[in-house]
Protein backbone atom coordinates (compact mmCIF):
# COMPACT_ATOMS: atom_id res chain seq x y z
CA UNK A 1 0.00 0.00 0.00
CA UNK A 2 1.33 3.56 -0.99
CA UNK A 3 2.20 6.04 2.39
CA UNK A 4 0.91 8.61 3.10
CA UNK A 5 2.96 11.78 2.67
CA UNK A 6 2.99 14.53 4.93
CA UNK A 7 4.82 17.30 6.28
CA UNK A 8 5.02 18.00 9.98
CA UNK A 9 5.35 21.11 11.76
CA UNK A 10 7.72 20.36 14.67
CA UNK A 11 8.51 23.37 15.77
CA UNK A 12 9.15 23.56 19.40
CA UNK A 13 7.59 19.87 19.84
CA UNK A 14 9.31 17.52 21.29
CA UNK A 15 11.15 14.33 19.33
CA UNK A 16 12.57 11.45 20.84
CA UNK A 17 16.09 10.52 18.63
CA UNK A 18 17.13 7.11 20.67
CA UNK A 19 20.96 6.22 19.90
CA UNK A 20 24.59 8.37 20.17
CA UNK A 21 26.07 7.31 17.03
CA UNK A 22 26.78 8.82 13.61
CA UNK A 23 23.09 8.16 12.18
CA UNK A 24 21.72 9.43 15.49
CA UNK A 25 24.13 12.59 14.84
CA UNK A 26 22.13 12.62 11.22
CA UNK A 27 18.43 12.35 12.16
CA UNK A 28 18.79 15.12 15.33
CA UNK A 29 20.55 17.44 12.72
CA UNK A 30 17.64 17.03 10.68
CA UNK A 31 15.39 17.29 13.43
CA UNK A 32 16.92 20.75 14.56
CA UNK A 33 16.75 22.43 11.38
CA UNK A 34 13.09 21.92 10.83
CA UNK A 35 12.69 23.50 14.77
CA UNK A 36 11.89 20.41 16.66
CA UNK A 37 12.68 20.03 20.48
CA UNK A 38 15.27 17.12 19.97
CA UNK A 39 16.24 15.08 23.00
CA UNK A 40 18.58 12.07 22.46
CA UNK A 41 18.80 9.14 24.49
CA UNK A 42 21.93 6.79 24.71
CA UNK A 43 24.56 6.00 27.11
CA UNK A 44 27.34 7.90 25.39
CA UNK A 45 27.40 10.49 22.57
CA UNK A 46 29.61 11.11 19.63
CA UNK A 47 31.79 14.40 19.98
CA UNK A 48 29.66 16.17 17.79
CA UNK A 49 26.44 15.56 19.31
CA UNK A 50 28.22 16.27 22.77
CA UNK A 51 28.72 19.42 21.20
CA UNK A 52 25.01 20.04 20.38
CA UNK A 53 24.25 19.22 23.85
CA UNK A 54 26.64 21.29 25.15
CA UNK A 55 24.86 24.23 22.90
CA UNK A 56 21.66 23.85 24.24
CA UNK A 57 20.54 22.59 20.55
CA UNK A 58 19.81 18.82 22.19
CA UNK A 59 18.97 17.23 25.51
CA UNK A 60 20.75 14.25 26.55
CA UNK A 61 19.02 11.59 28.55
CA UNK A 62 22.18 9.25 29.92
CA UNK A 63 20.98 5.39 29.75
CA UNK A 64 19.42 3.26 27.93
CA UNK A 65 15.98 3.11 26.37
CA UNK A 66 12.75 2.50 28.82
CA UNK A 67 9.15 3.41 28.07
CA UNK A 68 9.57 6.52 30.07
CA UNK A 69 11.32 8.15 27.48
CA UNK A 70 8.64 8.89 25.06
CA UNK A 71 6.73 10.53 27.32
CA UNK A 72 5.52 13.64 25.66
CA UNK A 73 6.93 12.65 22.26
CA UNK A 74 5.17 13.49 18.80
CA UNK A 75 8.10 11.25 16.97
CA UNK A 76 10.55 8.73 17.69
CA UNK A 77 13.59 7.83 15.51
CA UNK A 78 15.51 4.93 16.39
CA UNK A 79 19.02 4.49 15.13
CA UNK A 80 20.46 2.12 18.16
CA UNK A 81 21.80 -0.20 15.12
CA UNK A 82 21.11 -2.74 17.74
CA UNK A 83 17.59 -4.67 16.16
CA UNK A 84 16.76 -6.22 19.54
CA UNK A 85 16.38 -2.52 21.22
CA UNK A 86 14.99 -0.89 17.85
CA UNK A 87 12.14 -3.53 18.17
CA UNK A 88 11.36 -2.53 21.43
CA UNK A 89 11.67 0.83 21.07
CA UNK A 90 9.22 0.15 18.05
CA UNK A 91 6.86 -1.76 20.21
CA UNK A 92 6.70 0.66 22.68
CA UNK A 93 6.08 3.57 20.14
CA UNK A 94 2.85 1.51 19.10
CA UNK A 95 1.29 1.09 22.44
CA UNK A 96 1.52 4.89 22.87
CA UNK A 97 0.15 6.01 19.11
CA UNK A 98 3.25 7.33 18.73
CA UNK A 99 5.06 7.59 14.87
CA UNK A 100 7.80 5.77 15.01
CA UNK A 101 11.32 5.19 12.42
CA UNK A 102 13.31 2.60 12.46
CA UNK A 103 16.20 3.46 10.51
CA UNK A 104 17.05 0.86 7.82
CA UNK A 105 14.19 -1.19 8.89
CA UNK A 106 11.08 -0.44 6.90
CA UNK A 107 9.31 -3.07 8.43
CA UNK A 108 9.04 -1.43 11.83
CA UNK A 109 8.32 1.87 11.00
CA UNK A 110 5.61 3.56 11.02
CA UNK A 111 6.72 6.99 9.14
CA UNK A 112 9.84 7.13 6.57
CA UNK A 113 11.92 9.79 6.24
CA UNK A 114 11.73 10.22 2.32
CA UNK A 115 14.84 11.55 -0.08
CA UNK A 116 14.66 15.37 -0.47
CA UNK A 117 14.88 18.00 -3.03
CA UNK A 118 15.32 21.51 -0.84
CA UNK A 119 15.29 24.92 -2.71
CA UNK A 120 14.79 27.50 0.02
CA UNK A 121 11.33 26.45 1.35
CA UNK A 122 10.19 24.56 -1.28
CA UNK A 123 11.02 20.50 -0.19
CA UNK A 124 9.70 17.80 -2.93
CA UNK A 125 10.04 14.42 -0.97
CA UNK A 126 10.78 11.36 -2.59
CA UNK A 127 9.27 8.13 -1.22
CA UNK A 128 9.88 4.58 -2.61
CA UNK A 129 7.62 2.93 1.19
CA UNK A 130 10.99 1.43 2.00
CA UNK A 131 11.12 -0.31 -1.27
CA UNK A 132 13.95 0.79 -2.95
CA UNK A 133 16.12 3.78 -1.15
CA UNK A 134 18.65 3.78 -3.53
CA UNK A 135 16.35 4.38 -6.28
CA UNK A 136 15.02 7.16 -4.38
CA UNK A 137 18.01 8.82 -4.19
CA UNK A 138 18.67 8.37 -7.57
CA UNK A 139 15.72 10.10 -8.31
CA UNK A 140 16.65 13.05 -5.53
CA UNK A 141 20.20 13.39 -7.43
CA UNK A 142 18.50 13.79 -11.21
CA UNK A 143 16.19 16.44 -9.91
CA UNK A 144 18.93 18.51 -8.04
CA UNK A 145 20.16 18.16 -11.77
CA UNK A 146 17.24 20.30 -13.17
CA UNK A 147 15.68 22.25 -10.44
CA UNK A 148 17.35 26.04 -10.36
CA UNK A 149 18.57 27.15 -7.34
CA UNK A 150 16.33 30.36 -8.03
CA UNK A 151 13.56 28.37 -6.94
CA UNK A 152 13.71 28.79 -3.43
CA UNK A 153 13.92 32.74 -3.96
CA UNK A 154 11.17 32.42 -6.33
CA UNK A 155 8.92 30.45 -3.64
CA UNK A 156 9.89 32.92 -0.97
CA UNK A 157 9.05 36.14 -2.84
CA UNK A 158 5.60 34.21 -4.17
CA UNK A 159 4.59 32.86 -0.16
CA UNK A 160 5.62 37.27 0.49
CA UNK A 161 3.25 38.13 -2.75
CA UNK A 162 0.31 35.30 -1.36
CA UNK A 163 -2.05 37.99 -0.63
CA UNK A 164 -1.75 40.12 -2.77
CA UNK A 165 -1.54 37.85 -5.37
CA UNK A 166 -5.06 36.75 -4.33
CA UNK A 167 -6.68 40.16 -4.09
CA UNK A 168 -5.46 41.05 -7.74
CA UNK A 169 -6.32 38.00 -9.15
CA UNK A 170 -9.62 36.70 -7.12
CA UNK A 171 -10.69 34.78 -10.07
CA UNK A 172 -9.26 31.37 -9.86
CA UNK A 173 -8.26 30.89 -13.26
CA UNK A 174 -6.94 34.15 -13.66
CA UNK A 175 -4.44 33.29 -10.50
CA UNK A 176 -3.47 30.14 -12.01
CA UNK A 177 -2.28 32.13 -15.24
CA UNK A 178 -0.30 34.60 -12.38
CA UNK A 179 1.07 32.19 -11.26
CA UNK A 180 2.39 30.07 -14.34
CA UNK A 181 4.13 33.52 -15.80
CA UNK A 182 5.86 34.12 -12.25
CA UNK A 183 7.39 30.49 -13.02
CA UNK A 184 8.47 31.14 -16.11
CA UNK A 185 8.12 34.75 -17.29
CA UNK A 186 10.80 36.99 -16.51
CA UNK A 187 10.73 36.91 -12.70
CA UNK A 188 12.56 34.07 -11.92
CA UNK A 189 15.98 33.95 -13.76
CA UNK A 190 15.91 37.95 -12.33
CA UNK A 191 16.48 36.22 -9.16
CA UNK A 192 18.57 33.52 -10.50
CA UNK A 193 21.13 36.72 -11.70
CA UNK A 194 20.76 38.03 -8.13
CA UNK A 195 18.75 41.32 -9.24
CA UNK A 196 16.40 40.99 -6.46
CA UNK A 197 15.53 45.08 -7.26
CA UNK A 198 14.46 44.36 -10.35
CA UNK A 199 12.36 40.99 -10.34
CA UNK A 200 10.43 42.58 -7.40
CA UNK A 201 9.77 46.00 -9.59
CA UNK A 202 9.03 43.40 -12.41
CA UNK A 203 6.60 41.38 -9.96
CA UNK A 204 4.95 45.44 -8.43
CA UNK A 205 4.47 46.34 -12.32
CA UNK A 206 2.91 42.88 -12.98
CA UNK A 207 0.45 43.24 -10.10
CA UNK A 208 -0.51 47.18 -11.35
CA UNK A 209 -1.36 46.20 -14.82
CA UNK A 210 -2.17 42.67 -14.79
CA UNK A 211 -3.45 43.03 -18.66
CA UNK A 212 0.07 43.76 -19.45
CA UNK A 213 1.33 40.56 -18.94
CA UNK A 214 3.21 39.50 -21.90
CA UNK A 215 5.15 36.33 -21.99
CA UNK A 216 8.67 38.19 -22.82
CA UNK A 217 11.02 36.43 -24.51
CA UNK A 218 14.97 36.24 -23.59
CA UNK A 219 18.06 34.50 -25.11
CA UNK A 220 19.83 32.41 -23.23
CA UNK A 221 23.66 32.36 -25.00
CA UNK A 222 24.63 29.16 -23.50
CA UNK A 223 28.80 27.04 -23.78
CA UNK A 224 27.99 23.64 -25.19
CA UNK A 225 31.51 22.59 -24.49
CA UNK A 226 33.79 20.70 -26.60
CA UNK A 227 31.90 17.59 -27.67
CA UNK A 228 31.89 14.94 -24.58
CA UNK A 229 27.84 15.95 -22.95
CA UNK A 230 29.47 15.27 -19.78
CA UNK A 231 30.91 18.61 -19.40
CA UNK A 232 27.93 20.31 -19.94
CA UNK A 233 27.39 22.23 -16.92
CA UNK A 234 24.13 22.03 -14.78
CA UNK A 235 23.13 25.61 -15.81
CA UNK A 236 23.47 24.91 -19.76
CA UNK A 237 21.20 21.45 -18.71
CA UNK A 238 18.62 23.37 -17.31
CA UNK A 239 18.39 25.78 -20.03
CA UNK A 240 18.32 22.97 -22.25
CA UNK A 241 15.44 21.37 -20.82
CA UNK A 242 13.61 24.60 -20.84
CA UNK A 243 14.49 25.81 -24.51
CA UNK A 244 11.69 26.98 -26.47
CA UNK A 245 14.19 27.32 -29.78
CA UNK A 246 17.37 26.20 -29.75
CA UNK A 247 20.19 28.05 -32.47
CA UNK A 248 22.88 26.14 -32.48
CA UNK A 249 26.49 25.82 -34.60
CA UNK A 250 27.00 22.64 -36.89
CA UNK A 251 29.80 21.83 -34.00
CA UNK A 252 27.36 20.79 -31.47
CA UNK A 253 27.27 16.80 -30.86
CA UNK A 254 23.97 15.34 -31.58
CA UNK A 255 24.53 13.88 -28.32
CA UNK A 256 24.49 17.41 -26.63
CA UNK A 257 21.08 18.32 -28.53
CA UNK A 258 19.28 14.78 -27.10
CA UNK A 259 19.73 16.51 -23.65
CA UNK A 260 17.31 19.09 -25.12
CA UNK A 261 13.34 19.81 -24.08
CA UNK A 262 11.70 16.53 -26.80
CA UNK A 263 9.68 19.66 -28.06
CA UNK A 264 11.82 22.45 -28.43
CA UNK A 265 12.49 23.78 -32.08
CA UNK A 266 16.27 23.04 -33.15
CA UNK A 267 17.84 25.52 -35.97
CA UNK A 268 21.25 24.46 -37.42
CA UNK A 269 22.60 27.73 -38.24
CA UNK A 270 26.33 26.59 -39.81
CA UNK A 271 28.03 28.50 -42.25
CA UNK A 272 25.43 27.73 -45.35
CA UNK A 273 27.26 27.11 -48.55
CA UNK A 274 28.44 30.51 -50.90
CA UNK A 275 27.28 32.19 -48.09
CA UNK A 276 30.32 34.55 -46.01
CA UNK A 277 30.70 34.76 -42.72
CA UNK A 278 29.04 37.85 -42.10
CA UNK A 279 25.80 37.09 -43.88
CA UNK A 280 25.93 33.65 -41.73
CA UNK A 281 26.00 36.15 -38.57
CA UNK A 282 23.46 38.57 -39.73
CA UNK A 283 20.77 36.15 -40.24
CA UNK A 284 21.68 34.17 -37.31
CA UNK A 285 21.19 37.52 -35.40
CA UNK A 286 17.79 38.13 -37.31
CA UNK A 287 16.40 34.33 -36.06
CA UNK A 288 17.54 35.52 -32.05
CA UNK A 289 15.89 38.81 -32.56
CA UNK A 290 12.61 37.24 -34.53
CA UNK A 291 11.87 34.38 -31.58
CA UNK A 292 12.67 36.26 -29.07
CA UNK A 293 10.48 39.11 -30.09
CA UNK A 294 7.69 36.52 -30.04
CA UNK A 295 8.35 35.90 -26.51
CA UNK A 296 10.01 33.14 -26.70
CA UNK A 297 12.99 31.28 -24.77
CA UNK A 298 15.64 31.06 -27.32
CA UNK A 299 18.66 28.75 -26.69
CA UNK A 300 21.88 30.15 -28.43
CA UNK A 301 24.23 27.02 -28.20
CA UNK A 302 27.06 27.13 -28.86
CA UNK A 303 30.47 25.04 -28.84
CA UNK A 304 33.12 25.27 -25.74
CA UNK A 305 32.52 28.81 -24.39
CA UNK A 306 30.43 31.36 -26.46
CA UNK A 307 32.99 34.38 -25.56
CA UNK A 308 36.23 32.68 -26.66
CA UNK A 309 35.84 32.80 -30.49
CA UNK A 310 32.54 32.52 -30.26
CA UNK A 311 31.26 35.44 -31.42
CA UNK A 312 29.24 36.30 -28.36
CA UNK A 313 29.95 39.33 -27.82
CA UNK A 314 28.48 40.49 -31.16
CA UNK A 315 25.83 38.68 -30.53
CA UNK A 316 24.88 40.51 -27.06
CA UNK A 317 25.66 44.07 -28.84
CA UNK A 318 22.90 43.11 -31.07
CA UNK A 319 20.30 41.94 -28.62
CA UNK A 320 21.24 44.65 -26.20
CA UNK A 321 20.49 47.48 -28.40
CA UNK A 322 17.24 46.20 -29.53
CA UNK A 323 16.05 45.58 -26.40
CA UNK A 324 16.18 41.90 -25.87
CA UNK A 325 16.43 40.55 -22.34
CA UNK A 326 19.88 37.95 -22.30
CA UNK A 327 22.23 35.76 -19.91
CA UNK A 328 25.05 33.76 -20.56
CA UNK A 329 25.79 30.53 -19.31
CA UNK A 330 29.67 29.85 -19.81
CA UNK A 331 31.15 26.71 -21.13
CA UNK A 332 34.40 24.27 -21.09
CA UNK A 333 36.55 26.03 -24.02
CA UNK A 334 38.22 23.80 -26.02
CA UNK A 335 41.82 25.05 -24.77
CA UNK A 336 40.67 23.62 -21.59
CA UNK A 337 39.05 20.62 -22.43
CA UNK A 338 41.80 19.46 -24.61
CA UNK A 339 44.61 19.90 -22.97
CA UNK A 340 42.77 18.04 -19.84
CA UNK A 341 41.94 15.19 -22.40
CA UNK A 342 45.50 14.71 -23.40
CA UNK A 343 46.94 15.37 -19.98
CA UNK A 344 48.29 18.66 -20.53
CA UNK A 345 48.55 20.77 -17.45
CA UNK A 346 48.26 24.22 -19.03
CA UNK A 347 50.29 25.61 -16.38
CA UNK A 348 52.75 24.33 -14.43
CA UNK A 349 54.86 25.74 -11.58
CA UNK A 350 58.04 24.80 -13.42
CA UNK A 351 57.37 25.13 -17.29
CA UNK A 352 54.26 27.57 -17.66
CA UNK A 353 53.52 31.01 -15.84
CA UNK A 354 51.16 31.77 -18.89
CA UNK A 355 48.78 30.40 -21.06
CA UNK A 356 47.49 33.07 -24.74
CA UNK A 357 44.62 31.74 -26.32
CA UNK A 358 44.87 32.75 -30.02
CA UNK A 359 43.22 32.28 -33.27
CA UNK A 360 44.97 32.31 -36.36
CA UNK A 361 42.32 31.30 -38.90
CA UNK A 362 43.83 33.30 -42.02
CA UNK A 363 46.71 34.83 -43.48
CA UNK A 364 46.09 38.58 -42.40
CA UNK A 365 45.04 37.32 -38.58
CA UNK A 366 48.33 35.77 -38.75
CA UNK A 367 50.47 38.92 -39.30
CA UNK A 368 48.56 40.87 -36.09
CA UNK A 369 50.16 38.63 -33.65
CA UNK A 370 53.07 40.28 -31.80
CA UNK A 371 54.96 37.17 -32.36
CA UNK A 372 58.37 38.03 -30.46
CA UNK A 373 55.91 38.08 -26.93
CA UNK A 374 54.72 34.80 -28.38
CA UNK A 375 57.43 33.32 -28.98
CA UNK A 376 58.94 33.68 -25.55
CA UNK A 377 59.67 30.46 -23.50
CA UNK A 378 58.06 29.00 -20.40
CA UNK A 379 54.35 30.22 -21.61
CA UNK A 380 52.01 27.98 -23.30
CA UNK A 381 50.08 29.12 -26.36
CA UNK A 382 46.67 27.33 -27.70
CA UNK A 383 45.58 27.82 -30.98
CA UNK A 384 41.93 27.95 -31.97
CA UNK A 385 41.04 27.20 -35.76
CA UNK A 386 44.91 26.27 -36.49
CA UNK A 387 45.51 23.67 -38.79
CA UNK A 388 45.69 25.25 -42.32
CA UNK A 389 48.04 27.86 -40.58
CA UNK A 390 50.56 25.87 -38.79
CA UNK A 391 53.02 26.02 -41.81
CA UNK A 392 53.27 29.86 -40.87
CA UNK A 393 53.13 29.66 -37.38
CA UNK A 394 55.86 27.48 -36.91
CA UNK A 395 58.12 29.54 -39.56
CA UNK A 396 57.31 32.65 -37.80
CA UNK A 397 57.55 30.81 -33.85
CA UNK A 398 61.38 29.93 -35.08
CA UNK A 399 62.12 33.21 -36.98
CA UNK A 400 61.35 34.98 -33.58
CA UNK A 401 63.55 32.54 -31.47
CA UNK A 402 61.18 29.80 -29.76
CA UNK A 403 63.78 26.91 -29.53
CA UNK A 404 62.80 24.07 -32.42
CA UNK A 405 62.68 21.58 -29.60
CA UNK A 406 59.70 23.09 -27.93
CA UNK A 407 57.27 20.32 -27.35
CA UNK A 408 53.79 20.65 -29.01
CA UNK A 409 50.53 18.54 -29.10
CA UNK A 410 47.74 18.50 -31.63
CA UNK A 411 44.84 17.20 -30.31
CA UNK A 412 41.63 16.74 -33.18
CA UNK A 413 38.31 15.73 -31.59
CA UNK A 414 39.77 16.68 -28.20
CA UNK A 415 36.96 14.94 -25.37
CA UNK A 416 35.35 12.98 -28.33
CA UNK A 417 35.20 9.10 -29.30
CA UNK A 418 37.71 9.66 -32.07
CA UNK A 419 40.41 12.14 -30.27
CA UNK A 420 43.95 11.76 -31.13
CA UNK A 421 46.72 13.81 -29.90
CA UNK A 422 49.72 13.67 -32.31
CA UNK A 423 52.93 14.95 -30.49
CA UNK A 424 56.34 16.19 -31.34
CA UNK A 425 58.06 19.05 -31.22
CA UNK A 426 57.80 22.80 -32.92
CA UNK A 427 60.20 22.16 -36.25
CA UNK A 428 58.31 19.38 -37.48
CA UNK A 429 55.60 20.23 -36.70
CA UNK A 430 53.58 20.98 -40.12
CA UNK A 431 55.45 17.72 -41.26
CA UNK A 432 53.75 15.77 -38.32
CA UNK A 433 50.33 17.02 -39.05
CA UNK A 434 51.05 16.12 -42.23
CA UNK A 435 51.85 12.88 -42.03
CA UNK A 436 48.88 12.08 -39.40
CA UNK A 437 46.73 14.30 -41.57
CA UNK A 438 45.20 16.03 -38.88
CA UNK A 439 42.35 18.00 -39.31
CA UNK A 440 39.42 20.38 -37.97
CA UNK A 441 38.38 20.73 -34.96
CA UNK A 442 41.83 20.78 -33.82
CA UNK A 443 43.64 22.52 -30.87
CA UNK A 444 47.74 23.00 -30.45
CA UNK A 445 49.05 23.16 -27.53
CA UNK A 446 52.52 24.55 -28.25
CA UNK A 447 54.57 25.15 -24.71
CA UNK A 448 56.94 23.33 -22.25
CA UNK A 449 53.95 21.76 -20.94
CA UNK A 450 53.58 19.65 -24.24
CA UNK A 451 55.78 17.36 -23.10
CA UNK A 452 53.92 15.76 -19.94
CA UNK A 453 51.16 14.23 -22.65
CA UNK A 454 53.00 10.98 -23.30
CA UNK A 455 52.49 10.09 -19.50
CA UNK A 456 49.94 11.65 -18.21
CA UNK A 457 47.18 11.13 -21.07
CA UNK A 458 44.14 9.01 -19.68
CA UNK A 459 41.71 9.09 -22.30
CA UNK A 460 41.48 7.84 -25.40
CA UNK A 461 44.17 6.76 -27.45
CA UNK A 462 47.99 5.82 -25.76
CA UNK A 463 50.14 8.94 -26.86
CA UNK A 464 53.36 7.87 -28.95
CA UNK A 465 55.09 11.04 -29.73
CA UNK A 466 56.12 10.55 -33.31
CA UNK A 467 60.24 11.36 -33.66
CA UNK A 468 61.38 9.67 -36.75
CA UNK A 469 60.45 11.89 -39.21
CA UNK A 470 62.43 10.24 -42.15
CA UNK A 471 59.57 9.51 -43.97
CA UNK A 472 57.45 12.31 -43.50
CA UNK A 473 59.55 15.35 -45.32
N1 LIG B 1 34.00 28.93 -28.72
C1 LIG B 1 34.79 27.75 -28.98
C2 LIG B 1 35.79 27.94 -30.09
C3 LIG B 1 35.19 28.15 -31.42
S1 LIG B 1 36.40 28.28 -32.69
C4 LIG B 1 35.48 27.32 -27.69
O1 LIG B 1 35.49 28.04 -26.70
O2 LIG B 1 36.02 26.21 -27.69
C5 LIG B 1 36.47 26.63 -33.29
C6 LIG B 1 37.83 26.02 -33.00
O3 LIG B 1 37.85 25.53 -31.66
C7 LIG B 1 38.17 24.82 -33.81
O4 LIG B 1 38.71 25.20 -35.09
C8 LIG B 1 39.21 24.14 -32.97
O5 LIG B 1 40.45 24.79 -33.05
C9 LIG B 1 38.65 24.39 -31.59
N2 LIG B 1 37.84 23.26 -31.14
C10 LIG B 1 36.53 23.26 -30.85
N3 LIG B 1 36.14 22.04 -30.42
C11 LIG B 1 37.22 21.25 -30.44
C12 LIG B 1 37.48 19.89 -30.11
N4 LIG B 1 36.51 19.10 -29.67
N5 LIG B 1 38.72 19.43 -30.25
C13 LIG B 1 39.72 20.22 -30.70
N6 LIG B 1 39.54 21.51 -31.03
C14 LIG B 1 38.31 22.02 -30.90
Amino acid sequence: MPLYPLFADLRDRPVLVVGGGPVAERKAAALIVAGARVRVGAPELTASLRARVEAGEVRWIEGTFTGAWLDEAWLVVAATGDRRVNRAIAAAAEDRCILVNVVDDPALCSFHVPALVRRGLLTLAISSAGQAPVLASRLRARLETVLDESLGALSELAGRYRLRIREAFPDVTQRRRFYAWLLDGPVAPLLGRHREAEALRTLEQALQTPHAIARAGRVTLVGAGPGDPGLLTLKALRALQRADVIVHDRLVDAAILDLARRDAERIDVGKRSGEDHAATQRRIHDLLHAHAAAGRHVVRLKGGDPFVFGRGGEELEFLRARGVDYEVVPGVSAAMACAAYAGIPLTHREHAQSVHLLTAHCKDSIDTLDWRALARERQTLALYMGVAQLEHLTERMLAHGRDGDTPFALVENGSRPGQRVVTGCLRDLPALARRHDVRAPAMLILGEVAALAPQLAWFGAAIHPDTDLADAA
